[in-house]
């Protein structure tokens, strides 16, 4: 509409100055023609030149009313175009904002309405040797001990459960969870046996350069995945403390995400919970790895009540080469 406002004007001055133009020059012309003649001539003039302003006036209003149809039919189609435009925008933001995200595998899942809270054991072991092994002792629980604690789980009616399971925990008869750090070559040549000779279930949080390190082989490995018996977890890469690193973004895309990869590739299974190394976390860490995860596990000492701790704060119970069964079974819950 402005811009009819601003033209509009324009045209009838040029139309005043036509007027001008043809009237004086018609006047000059027939100057030498007798007064008759020349009143004559001038008031043909005068009607023709009004006729043609006329026209043109005429044809203004059409060009106008043109104009301003055209211009009403641009703007509602700049407004269409700008209706359009608005989720077409949001869709690329949202884009956008996937894409920032370290995008290693599939998106995790938003977990389901919590459920009834439970308190639930979750024992943390690391390795297994019957003969003093030297070293850190502590961390290798003998293979006698731990088949008495699997006996005592099963002969009293306990569901030995994985990450799996978590979110149908209320639907589970007394479930305990077992779980290994680190990932050593006894968790195959000890551990294995007792779990196939009691069809029981155990999560291994494996650390990627642990593999090489302790001779723990993809083929045994793949053997434990593909039996059924034992879940595969990551505990990172190379065990860093995380917390230490947690500014390092590529380093933390590395350890948590590279790593579920991994593992995923090594197992063909979702790799869907993380133990944070040495128990370290922060705030930017869970942050992290919620990215790639649904749980974190810590080595906060206790049962985990599911309705008072977070997922991101799973806390365990750790087994050492000296805890007695008895101390075994008080951590159980009786
Ligand atoms: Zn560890």
């Amino acid at each position: 509409m402005i811009f009819i406002k601003e033209r509009f004007p324009a045209r009838v001055n040029f139309i005043f100055l036509v007027i001008f133009l043809l009237a004086s020059c018609s006047v000059q012309v027939d100057e030498e023609q007798p007064a008759a003649t020349l009143g004559e001539n001038i008031t043909t003039v005068y009607e023709t030149t009004a006729t043609e302003i006329i026209t043109t006036a005429e044809l203004i209003v059409d060009v106008t009313e043109a104009e301003t149809q055209e211009i009403i039919t641009s703007t509602e189609e700049i407004t269409t175009e700008v209706a359009t435009t608005v989720p077409v925008t949001t869709t690329l933001e949202i884009t956008t904002a996937a894409v920032t995200e370290p995008p290693e595998t599939e998106p995790v899942t938003e977990p389901p309405p919590a459920a009834v809270s439970k308190n639930i054991p979750v024992f943390m072991y690391h390795t297994s040797s019957e003969n003093n092994p030297g070293g850190l002792a502590e961390l290798y629980v003998k293979p006698s001990e731990f088949e008495k604690q699997i006996k005592y789980i099963i002969d009293n009616g306990y569901t030995l459960c994985t990450l799996d399971d978590w979110y149908n925990l209320n639907n589970i008869d007394k479930p305990v969870f077992i779980t290994f750090d680190d990932g050593y070559k006894e968790n195959y040549t000890e551990i294995f046996p007792v779990l196939q000779k009691y069809n029981a279930k155990i999560t291994i949080f494996l650390t990627i350069d642990n593999m090489a390190a302790e001779n723990f082989t993809a083929e045994m490995i793949r053997e434990m995945s593909d039996s059924g018996l034992v879940k595969f977890e990551s505990h990172t890469i190379s065990h860093p403390d995380l917390p230490s690193v947690s500014s390092n973004d590529e380093r933390l895309i590395r350890e948590l995400g590279d790593s579920k990869k991994q593992i995923e590739e090594l197992t063909g299974k979702p790799v869907i919970a993380l133990a944070y190394p040495g128990g370290g976390y922060n705030a930017k860490v869970i942050e992290r790895a919620r990215v790639y995860y649904k749980f974190g596990l810590t080595v906060i000492h206790g049962r985990h009540n599911t309705g008072a701790h977070s997922d991101f704060e799973i806390r365990r119970l750790r087994m050492n080469r000296s805890t007695s069964i008895n101390a075994f079974i008080n951590m159980l819950g009786g």
